[in-house]
């Protein structure tokens, strides 16, 4: 509502009522929001707890409760289109309109087609019908023979396509074992003692998704509703796909890519509980849907479930679980490759876990891929420069031979990562970032990937003006010249963001490739989400070292994650799969546990190394970052603030507690300015970051998904 606060107006929310008030006088509400929007007392107690965990104020939390569109500037006006209906209150309308004059007759002509059409039109309708002007409407409306309605009109996200509707398969075994537990889960009952908390831990193509959607049906049964959190809706349209085929009608589907009107009516609608599912990435958590009887969380390890940018920083899959809690929702975490976090909660007994350890299909079980990891130190002393090794070539020649489909896996964009003077060493780099600049083929620039700044490709050294400048490391255009010189027949395709700026643009990429439209697949990470293309039989990874000197205690973890999700996208149908792994570190656990599909032997060792330095999930870590232009500001700033958190750990004697920093960022200029952090390590670190006043610049991130 809009209430007067000082001289200005603002927007409240009301979250209790109280008898008595803490100030002398009070003031006068000025008129509520209209519609009226209703927040669960469930969902005020998430906002709240939201607030005091990830340390933002109320009403940032709360807003992320409203309709989309009313949580800052202007909210969202619904729609509406004006109805006329006959005033039954006035009695027997007919012939009433008869006053013997041409406008009398327009008007029992108006009255007509309303009985006729049981009572009521859209004022638009009428007027065309009857060929009348608004005069006739409001001689009506004087006379009291009808009345005006205003009726909320929604703008459908999902007008556009037909789903043809498609049956539930018949579980094998395994799902049967997996299913048991979740299905006893949703049926409740008086007997059923918790967790109602579940970790699907099933390898890629393991049948979690149809888990999923027979979890959601049994919920329906059950006269409740359901949320499935995706990390990103461009990437899984095919999973939304199998949701509309198997419930049509009965899914929304929310995310920032509708446009703002299109948010604000699936809101509404949700809210009326015109939907059993609602699916969507991190925001489609908060959607009011009412009788919440399931929670999904698909890909529970992902990134993109966080919100990073601004704030609240809050990780969605956490609130997940949260918002089940409090709902006494059934949680159900699907992953091939689970947060070690999550892992080390299930074998603590907060989850139960599920395992799916093999591949279905239509065709009985399929194998995992057989994956190869090639020494690319070898390939260097055997005189093989190429980004390819013998064998990644070999086997692409083979799969393209058999018409089969082939993915490329590297982690950057462009054409050359690193540019470099032969003479002195001087580096490219951007003059506002820290960061070194990529050559682009097709805009012949120098970009940084940090802030876009594009520069001119220098044919000189601007230190020592030597024409000698090297073009150096790999990026998916360097993958691709490589691929058009060695496989000149194939048809090839890149998958970056250089290539679809746009979700429109990716999808487009996706449906050409699943068409068969080109041979070869080259991307970055957008690679390893979930999708799913019957034709590939062959993944390789270019170069799997990439993210394994970064300074993150997750580099190992993130690594795993990213080989085991690419690999696992090869040989999901009849074809079956291979992948190749190039690296100059084939000894490292990651990469060897990757390689064959062991979750648990690669969960054992990385446990003993967050152990052993106090990491998650043995510790929470909260990161603090400051900006300033100035460099020197900058410093001081993180000094300053390091001073008073130690101040404060040793006034409320905190022994636990580790700072680490300040240190520069990894980044440590971006855009500008100057970055510098200090991580926090323990427990329950919002009792000490909560008292603390944040000086403008300060950002403050609890359980970042990134160190970097
Ligand atoms: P995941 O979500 O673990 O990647 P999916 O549920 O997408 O696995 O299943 C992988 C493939 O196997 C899909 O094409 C799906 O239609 C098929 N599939 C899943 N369960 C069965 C089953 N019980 N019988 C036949 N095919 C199945
Ligand atoms: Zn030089
Ligand atoms: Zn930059």
């Amino acid at each position: 509502m809009l209430v007067p606060f000082g001289a200005r107006v603002v927007r409240g929310i009301v979250l209790s009522l109280s008898n008595s008030t803490a100030v002398q006088d009070t003031r006068d509400i000025i008129e509520p929001i209209s519609p009226p929007v209703i927040i669960s007392p469930e969902r005020i107690d998430l906002a709240l707890w939201i607030a005091d965990y990830y340390l933002s104020p109320v009403f940032d939390a709360i807003a992320l409760m409203l309709p989309p569109g009313s949580g800052t500037g202007k909210p969202q006006k619904a729609k509406y289109i004006k109805y006329v209906a006959l005033n039954t209150a006035a009695g027997q309308a007919d012939g009433r309109g008869k006053t013997g004059t041409a406008g009398g007759a327009k008007q029992a002509e108006v009255l007509k087609l309303l009985e006729a059409t049981g009572g009521r039109l859209p004022v638009g309708q009428v007027l065309s019908r009857v060929k009348c002007g608004g005069s006739v409407i409001k001689a009506l409306l004087l006379k009291k023979l009808i009345i005006l309605e205003d009726e909320e009109v929604f703008r459908d996200p999902l007008a556009r396509r037909d789903f043809a509707l498609e049956f539930p398969l018949q579980f094998t075994a395994g799902q049967k074992d997996a299913w048991q537990p979740v299905e006893t889960a949703i049926k409740g009952g008086p007997d059923y003692r918790g967790p109602g908390a579940f970790l699907i831990n099933g390898v890629t193509g393991s049948g979690k998704t149809e888990i999923y959607l027979a979890a959601l049906a049994e919920t329906i049964r059950q006269g409740k509703r359901g949320i499935c959190l995706v990390p990103e809706i461009a990437l899984t349209q095919q999973i939304t796909d199998r949701f509309f085929a198997r419930f049509p009608g009965r899914v929304a589907v929310i995310h920032s890519k509708l446009s703002a009107g299109e948010q604000y009516d699936e809101w509404r609608r949700i809210s009326r509980g015109e939907f059993d599912i609602v699916i969507g990435p991190r925001s489609a958590i908060f959607a009011p849907q009412p009788e919440l009887g399931l929670i999904i969380v698909d890909e529970e390890h992902e990134w993109a479930y966080k919100q990073s940018d601004k704030m609240p920083r809050y990780h969605a899959r956490d609130v997940a679980i949260r918002l089940a809690a409090l709902t006494g929702a059934v949680l159900v975490l699907g992953t091939a490759t689970p947060d070690v976090v999550t892992y080390y909660r299930a074998l603590q007994g907060q989850y139960r876990l599920i395992e799916l350890n093999e591949r279905v299909s239509a065709q009985g079980n399929l194998p995992l891929p057989e994956v190869s990891v090639v020494n690319m130190g070898d390939e260097f002393k055997a005189g093989n420069r190429s980004i390819f090794s013998r064998l990644l070539k070999k086997q692409v020649v083979l799969s393209l031979g058999r018409d089969e489909q082939v993915m490329l896996y590297i982690n950057r964009r462009g054409l050359a990562t690193f540019i470099e003077c032969g003479n002195c060493g001087w580096v490219f780099s951007c003059r506002k970032c820290s960061g070194t600049l990529t050559y682009h083929a097709a805009s012949k620039r120098l970009v940084c990937h940090h802030c876009r700044r594009t520069y001119a490709a220098a044919a000189k050294c601007p230190a020592c003006a030597s024409v000698d400048i090297k073009y150096l490391g790999i990026g998916t255009q360097t993958v691709e010249a490589e691929c058009r010189r060695l496989f000149a027949k194939a048809g090839i395709l890149r998958f970056d963001s250089d290539a679809a700026a746009t979700a429109k643009a990716y999808s487009k990429l996706i449906d050409m490739f699943r068409k068969r439209e080109a041979d070869i697949m080259i991307g970055t990470q957008m690679l390893a989400k979930g999708l799913d293309f019957p034709g590939v039989s062959l993944v390789g990874v270019i170069n799997a070292d990439t993210g394994l000197n970064l300074p993150d205690f997750r580099s190992a973890e993130r690594t795993f994650q990213l080989l085991c999700q690419v690999a696992g996208r090869a040989g999901r149908a009849h074809v079956p799969g291979r992948a190749v792994i190039q690296t100059f570190n084939p000894g490292y656990y990651a990469i060897k546990y990757a390689a064959r599909h062991d979750y648990p032997g690669f969960y054992k060792q990385e446990i003993k190394y967050r152990a052993a330095f106090g990491y998650p999930p043995y510790n929470s870590i909260v990161r603090l970052t400051v900006s300033n232009r100035s460099q020197e500001s900058c410093n001081r700033q993180a000094r300053s603030m390091a001073n008073t958190l130690k101040q404060q750990i040793a006034i409320q004697g905190l022994p636990g507690l580790r700072l680490i920093g300040p240190a520069p960022a990894h980044l440590s200029r971006l855009r500008g300015k100057y970055q510098m952090q200090i991580i926090v390590v323990g427990q329950q670190l919002q009792g000490l970051l909560k008292g603390i006043n944040y000086p403008a610049g300060w950002i403050v991130d609890v359980d970042p998904v990134g160190m970097l």
